[in-house]
Parts: structure tokens; C-alpha cells; sequence
């Protein structure tokens, strides 16, 4: 996919995203989730391939619950450095709105192949619309499928489904487990209180 869709989409003297280039960490893959206040609270779930991160926004965040398969939607590959990134994107601009990270660690694939590097094995199941991979976060951990889902007729729909396992719930809410000093969630309050303002008969 490469990085021409991020940076056409971006207007980089206007906003704090980093400008799109390849380049990898080297050593373990890491993972991002970003929480994104934008025109939908979604989280984006990103794992670094190829010196870049692929992408999936969710909108219900993702789960721990092996019963919740949640819909992940693919979008453009973003910058590895994009990772690190956490703040605002203004007004007027592609996703504008609040970004922070949700989640960070390192993922692999969970089934490793003798003589390829894990970016490699990643590569290969991405090809085959099929990825299983262990995360090592700080709230997601163990096993994970990502599956996409065949013969949409709309966007690029993907599955996040929690394999079982010790790290496995029965009841999940990324929402729950967001920090209670959260800028997002800070962000979403001031943006209600504007809207009260502007409407103030409406509760
Ligand atoms: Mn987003």
C-alpha cells in the first residue's frame, strides 16, 4: 500500500502528524492503539510491517472477550514514527479531532516459520487476509486473529477476534479501560458543553 495515502491526505504545515516515510524500529514488531476523538470515537489499531504501520480503525475498541468480533475497518498505511504520536489535529484537516495512545507494546506472529523474520510471516498472512498474532501490552496481551471479512461491498471490513486463553474475559469495555485523566475524553466533554451552549433546551 505504501504511504502516498497518508500523505495526500494530510496537510503537513498545518498539522502535527509526522510525515510519511518507511523506516522500522528493527528488532521486536511493535503495536500501537491509538484512542481518536475525530467525527466518531474510534481506536486504531496499528502493527508495524514492511517499515510501516497497518492500519484498522475500530470503532468499539478492541476486546478481550473472545465472544465480541469486532469490526475493524482497514485504512492507509500510516508512518512507523506515527506510533509515538498523541494530540490534536485541527479544524478543517483529516481526522480532526484528539489522538492518544490507548495501548504500546511489541506483537509476533503466533505461529513462527524457521528461516523468516516475524515481519516476514506477517507479510505473508497479510497477503492472506488471514493474520494470528500474540500482543505483549500493557491492557492487550496473548493471542489475537484478525481475519478480513470476504466479498464486502463496502471499504475494507476486518474481524479483531481474541483467541482463548489466559488473558481472555467475558466481558471487555476499551472504554472502561481508559485512563480517567484521558485528554480524550476530556476533549469529548468540552465538545458536549460547547454543544449544550449552542443549544441550551437540549439535555
Ligand atoms: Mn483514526
Amino acid at each position: 500500500m505504501g504511504l502516498e495515502d497518508y500523505n495526500k491526505k494530510r496537510d503537513f504545515e498545518q498539522t502535527a502528524e509526522p510525515k510519511g516515510k518507511n523506516e522500522s524500529g528493527g528488532g521486536k514488531l511493535k503495536f500501537v492503539v491509538q484512542r481518536h476523538a475525530a467525527s466518531r470515537l474510534h481506536y486504531d489499531f496499528r502493527l508495524e510491517m514492511e517499515g510501516v504501520l497497518k492500519s484498522w480503525a475500530i470503532p468499539k475498541g478492541p476486546s478481550l472477550n473472545p465472544e465480541d468480533k469486532r469490526l475493524a475497518m482497514m485504512v492507509e498505511d500510516h508512518p512507523y514514527a506515527y506510533r509515538t504520536f498523541e494530540g490534536s489535529i485541527p479544524k478543517g484537516n483529516y481526522g480532526a479531532g484528539e489522538v492518544e495512545i490507548w495501548d504500546e507494546g511489541t506483537y509476533e506472529p503466533l505461529e513462527k516459520v524457521k528461516g523468516k523474520t516475524d515481519d516476514a510471516v506477517m507479510q505473508a498472512e497479510l497477503a492472506n487476509d488471514s493474520l494470528k498474532f500474540v500482543l505483549h501490552g500493557k491492557k492487550l496481551k496473548g493471542e489475537f486473529a484478525l481475519v478480513k471479512i470476504k466479498n464486502a461491498t463496502d471499504g475494507n471490513p476486518w474481524l479483531l477476534i481474541k483467541h482463548r486463553d489466559d488473558f481472555a474475559t467475558d466481558h471487555y469495555d476499551a472504554e472502561e479501560n481508559t485512563a480517567p485523566d484521558s485528554k480524550v475524553s476530556e476533549y469529548l466533554e468540552q465538545k458536549k458543553g460547547k454543544k449544550k451552549a449552542l443549544n441550551p433546551r437540549r439535555k
